[in-house]
């Protein structure tokens, strides 16, 4: 019997007892997409006989006692943004339509060595720029605590599935906060690694001295054991750090007691007052209050330079971004389009290929990039905001010299109305204003559901933030949060989600 509601921890553990074969749990993840993904649109693409495929193979493997990974056999859905052979990669864009890549990004590459069978491509904002999976050209995902909301950005797909048992496991990229946002504001967990913790090549770029791909999933040890998988030196990316990791699933076990006694904990002054949604503060509060009492130290760290994070983040990434999409040129990848008129010249047909291909918000930061990229500007704005960039890495250093972490809600606010800031670009900024910090720096985050706004009943998120190259700690103490958490509500947040979560069709077979 498979059971969608599963864990993938709780999978892998049926699978290796011979309770369920993978082609079961992949057969039930696919009819779960088919029954709910109408609605919530998590998905671009879906390979049903591909991921099937690859199930019948991992069950010959468990049958013959060979298991590539714990994981082996459990299905998984992978954002839009990493390539991927024999399945189509848009980046949620108009100008990447039907592009089927040559090669697999180096993340998938690992799944497939490690027996995950990839059930297909999540939704995204247009080239991960965005807070709620409404720029992409494809259409919004929904957010599936109430499908009037937005899942977060720019990886609502992979946040959305997750939550909506589509899948147990997906992919996510995190440039400002696209992992760690779309989790808190969908109740799902979701990890920003180091910076080189996880190999970029085959990430589309959005901003590479930002990008990081991580898991999104359900639980803590969940997303331990996906990036147990996923991570590692990688030859191909340069900015890949050569180092041996722990194992992330021990960390995760080891703290999943709910202890922290000993463990100092730093809660940033700048991350919370005015424009913070009062529910969101409250739960925040609490969690900090039930990590006192399971033994942590907690103390107010200041970081005074992370109000300046927000500018900085929108000098840097334009600049980075408008220089990525030169690329697409209409000579190499996806679309091309012919203007009107005899012979059109090259430029023509690039320029009229841009135009139709980008969207609006691509557009507004190839403006905003390469403005900031001019000569005569360059040392004002890129300059300046590289030097800010330094001060928070400063601040972080000097944080992590009196606390093992630091923590913040994730976002400012629970999940938002589509359509409600689509029009107003700063408002929709705002949303990562407490997760760019550790883009900036390079440090790693985990996002944890932390319970329900009393406002409006939808999911809040915190974040815990540790020192570069110490993921382990977020894994060892966002289990041991989570197993308090569910002390205290029962069981995961993710059952109190109303019908849409609760349906069981595809359930059980
Ligand atoms: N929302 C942020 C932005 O629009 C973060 C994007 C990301 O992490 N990919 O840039």
């Amino acid at each position: 019997m498979s059971d969608i509601r599963q864990t993938a921890a709780q999978m892998a553990a049926a699978l290796a007892a011979g309770e369920v074969t993978s082609v079961q749990l992949t057969q039930a993840a696919l009819d779960r997409i088919a029954a709910v993904d109408g609605q919530v649109h998590a998905f671009l693409h879906v390979d049903a006989a591909g991921a099937l495929e690859q199930a019948a193979a991992s069950d010959a493997r468990r049958a013959g006692g060979t298991a590539l990974s714990p994981l082996d056999g459990v299905p998984i859905a992978v954002k839009d943004a990493l390539t991927t052979t024999g399945m189509p990669t848009t980046c949620g864009s108009k100008i990447l339509e039907g592009w089927v890549p040559p090669y697999d990004a180096t993340v998938v590459r690992r799944l497939r060595e490690a027996g995950l069978p990839i059930l297909g491509k999540t939704n995204m904002d247009e080239f991960a720029m965005g807070s709620s999976t409404e720029h992409s050209a494809y259409g919004p995902t929904r957010n599936p605590w109430d499908l009037d909301r937005i899942p977060g950005g720019s990886g609502g797909g992979s946040a959305a599935a997750v939550a909506a048992y589509e899948a147990p496991l997906a992919i996510g990229t995190d440039t400002g906060g696209s992992i760690r946002q779309p989790g808190a504001v969908t109740g799902t967990v979701g990890v920003k690694p180091t910076y080189g913790g996880v190999s970029r090549y085959g990430l589309v770029a959005l901003a590479n001295s930002l990008d990081q791909a991580g898991p999104v999933t359900r639980t803590v040890l969940d997303s331990a054991m996906l990036h147990d998988v996923i991570g590692g030196h990688d030859p191909l990316d340069s900015t890949s750090i050569d180092q041996e990791w722990p194992s992330f699933a021990d960390a995760a076990r080891e703290g999943a007691g709910g202890d922290l006694s000993g463990v100092k904990v730093g809660v940033i002054t700048e991350l919370s007052g005015e424009g913070w949604q009062p529910g969101v503060m409250t739960r925040f509060q609490e969690s900090v209050d039930l990590m006192v009492k399971a033994g942590a130290e907690v103390v107010e760290v200041s970081c005074p330079s992370f109000v300046h994070a927000m500018a900085a983040y929108y000098l840097i990434l334009p600049a980075e971004a408008s220089s990525n999409l030169a690329k697409f040129d209409a000579m190499r990848y996806g679309l091309r389009v012919w203007p009107e008129g005899d012979a059109p010249s090259a430029e023509e047909v690039m320029r009229a290929t841009r135009d139709a291909g980008f969207g609006d918000e691509v557009k507004r930061r190839i403006i905003l990039g390469t403005y900031a990229l001019s000569s005569g500007y360059y040392d004002a704005y890129y300059g300046q905001a590289q030097k800010v960039r330094t001060l928070i890495s400063r601040d972080f250093e000097a944080a992590f010299e009196q606390v093992d972490v630091l923590v913040s809600p994730t976002a400012p606010t629970t999940a938002f109305k589509l359509g409600e800031k689509l029009d107003d670009p700063l408002a929709m900024y705002l949303n990562d204003l407490a997760t760019i910090p550790a883009n900036l720096a390079g440090v790693p985050g985990i996002s944890l559901p932390n319970g329900l706004a009393a406002e409006d009943g939808l999911p809040s998120g915190l974040q815990i933030l540790a020192p570069a190259l110490a993921d382990d700690r977020l894994y060892r103490i966002g289990a041991a949060l989570e197993t308090l958490h569910e002390r205290e509500w029962g069981g995961p947040l993710l059952a109190q989600a109303p019908a849409l979560v609760e349906q069981t069709e595809g359930e059980t077979r």
